[in-house]
């Protein structure tokens, strides 16, 4: 059975010491009476919940799955999940970032955050549950009527009941625009909406009495394409005007997906027959209200890869220190054992380090990411609000594929450092690489993601945003310049800050003469992008580390090790990206399709 401790320390090492949170947040008005205490207490809290409430059941949830009684179309989620959610909704965690109007606490986003990463590290699958419920309060919040407001965000905001996403249909998930199911208006303003929808995650289940489906679908008169289409809210169990339940909605589940992981996550074929929905915002204009919904889930599946990240790391440490093979090349390590403990191996810390990287890195950009989100909504400066806005936007694809394709990546490597023990069951490995592959995945794969970064965040605007967030790193060039000690972390990054300027104005000039161009180089482009972020925010955390080491914390010797890692084996690999990147179009095109 895995173990788990909430990395509490490196959370407010970055919110105190690098990102200087309190400040940012008391400037805005709704947070101006927060301080440190409120912020460590409920880390402290929330992984004191993920660590002793969810992670007990993530092993056998995974073992167990969720089942489907195909009379009934009700689905039983894996054993502890239901009482782990009412432990959940108890301690008022859903509220945690929700508007107190509809009866959350207040508090800021990037304590949201901080709490889903430890539940994701616990259990991915059990932490889908509550995570699309935020993600469906958020569409709710900026696109409902101040009606559906009422009437909805109360329940989803204590938790009562959960939300999902209905988007994907068997014949159309990257491309939106093909979707079929269909919404006829009713006299009294009512929506009747059919269709059928696939991979619907925590589309049934038993822990809450309703469901809340956010659901896309088009009108009898809607133009084709992506601009025809609503965004409708389909409630399992009707909901009358006071609040309390009625019959049954025609939406329900007619099958559930055996999947590579998450099998805890009910992951549903949904039926829509004749269901009753409402409509939200305009007609024609639901994917740009799903956006927020997206957006937010995208944000949401990095933070399930960095959580992944983290558990899988600490347990594979953990291991490398009591697992005895061999002998040390250079000679042994531990004489007095029968053979060295697997951590004197340079491989076996590559892989290590490799993961702590990963981890550490990504921490830092979603946390920087999460604050900023706070500004976004909370700030009542305009400028302020557009800069964080744009930022945002350009973080968002970066997050959900650097951060994924490295979760990938690091939990393969801490299965690894297990050997063969990585590969079986009980070691819980096995699952951390199961669970992370899907986030590759879901939330539009890491190719669209690509695809939104170079060909609409960074082209699309000329490059507006990229500079905007290209002159914080060169301020922080600019200000650590003459700091010796930091020089080993500045020139690279300056470096490769000027790198990806060429090369964002190379490919640029390409897509003018083929568009297709940005397709063959996003992938590379959004990695090298994603190397950017890491090293600014590890030279951010090592000037920290620098400064306060000498006090002996060894906690900030540790970090320095881990940025100077980083800039030793994993930015590297940059150079060969930027040349991928430049090979263009022709490699990938010139062979006959006959050919394949
Ligand atoms: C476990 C699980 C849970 C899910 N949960 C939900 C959910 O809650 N709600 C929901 O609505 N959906 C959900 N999904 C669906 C998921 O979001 C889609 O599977 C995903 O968006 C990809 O769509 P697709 O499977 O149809 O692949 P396709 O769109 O058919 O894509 C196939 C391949 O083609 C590539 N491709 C497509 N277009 C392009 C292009 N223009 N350029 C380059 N490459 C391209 C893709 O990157 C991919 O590699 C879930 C899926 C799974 C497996």
């Amino acid at each position: 059975m895995p173990q788990y401790n909430p990395p509490i320390r490196d959370m407010q090492f970055l919110l105190h010491e690098v990102l200087d949170a309190v400040p940012t947040l008391q400037a805005l008005p709704p947070h101006a009476e927060i301080d440190a205490d409120t912020l460590n207490a409920v880390i402290e809290e929330g992984g004191k919940f993920a660590a002793q409430v969810v992670l007990p059941i993530n092993l056998p949830g995974d073992a167990e799955g969720c089942t489907l009684d195909k009379t009934s179309h009700a689905v039983t989620a894996p054993q502890g999940y239901k009482e782990a959610y009412a432990q959940y909704v108890q301690g008022g965690w859903p509220a945690l970032s929700c508007d107190p109007t509809y009866g959350g606490q207040g508090l800021p986003l990037v304590l949201n955050q901080c709490l889903y990463e430890m539940l994701n590290s616990a259990g991915q699958a059990w932490a889908m549950y509550p995570g699309l419920s935020h993600a469906a309060y958020e569409a709710l919040h900026v696109h409902g009527t101040p009606e559906q407001k009422a009437l909805f965000l109360p329940k989803l905001v204590s938790g009562e009941w959960t939300g999902t996403m209905c988007l994907t249909e068997s014949h159309c998930g990257t491309d939106l625009g093909l979707l079929r199911s269909k919404a006829e208006p009713q006299s009294d303003g009512s929506y009747r909406i059919s269709g059928e929808k696939i991979f619907i995650s925590a589309g049934e289940h038993d822990l809450v009495e309703n469901i809340l489906h956010l659901v896309l679908a088009r009108l009898p008169d809607a133009p084709a394409g992506s601009k025809g289409i609503s965004l409708f809210i389909v409630p399992k169990f009707h909901v009358n005007p006071d609040g309390s339940l009625g019959d049954r909605n025609g939406i329900y589940c007619a099958g559930l997906e055996h999947k590579m992981g998450i099998h805890g996550s009910a992951t549903c074929q949904i039926v829509l027959d004749n269901a009753v929905g409402q409509l939200v915002g305009a007609p024609n204009k639901g994917l740009a209200a799903m956006f927020v919904m997206m957006n937010g889930a995208r944000l949401g599946v990095g933070n399930q890869s960095l959580g992944l990240t983290e558990v899988a790391y600490q347990n594979a440490a953990a291991y490398a220190k009591e697992r005895l093979q061999m002998r040390a090349l250079s000679g042994p390590k531990a004489p007095d054992k029968a053979a060295d403990p697997i951590i004197v191996h340079p491989d076996v810390r590559k892989m290590l380090l490799t993961a702590r990287a990963y981890a550490e890195g990504a921490r830092a950009l979603l946390t920087f990411t999460a604050l900023q989100f706070d500004v976004l909504v909370s700030t009542d400066d305009d400028d302020e609000r557009q800069q964080a806005d744009d930022t945002v936007a350009l973080l968002t694809p970066i997050i959900k594929a650097f951060v994924t394709d490295n979760g990938w990546i690091a939990t393969t490597h801490c299965q690894q450092v297990f050997g063969g023990h990585g590969y079986i069951h009980g070691t819980g490995m096995e699952q951390f690489v199961r669970d992370a592959r899907i986030n590759m995945i879901y939330e539009g794969t890491n190719t669209i993601q690509s695809l939104d970064l170079l060909g609409r965040k960074v082209l699309g605007d000329n490059g507006k945003k990229l500079k905007k967030f290209g002159r914080l790193i060169a301020e922080f060039v600019e200000q650590e310049g003459t700091n010796e000690a930091m020089q080993e972390f500045i020139n690279p990054l300056a470096e490769l800050g000027d790198k990806v300027t060429k090369l964002t104005t190379e490919l640029g000039m390409k897509a003018f003469g083929n568009a297709d161009e940005v397709g063959a180089a996003a992938v590379d482009y959004l990695r090298v992008m994603g190397h950017l972020c890491f090293a600014y925010f590890f030279a951010r955390m090592a000037k920290v580390a620098l400064e306060k080491r000498k006090d002996g914390d060894l906690f900030y010797t540790a970090k320095l090790h881990t940025a100077r890692f980083y800039y030793a084996k994993l930015l590297p690999e940059t150079a060969s990206l930027i040349r991928t990147a430049r090979a263009g179009l022709a490699p990938l095109m010139a062979m006959d399709e006959a050919l394949f």
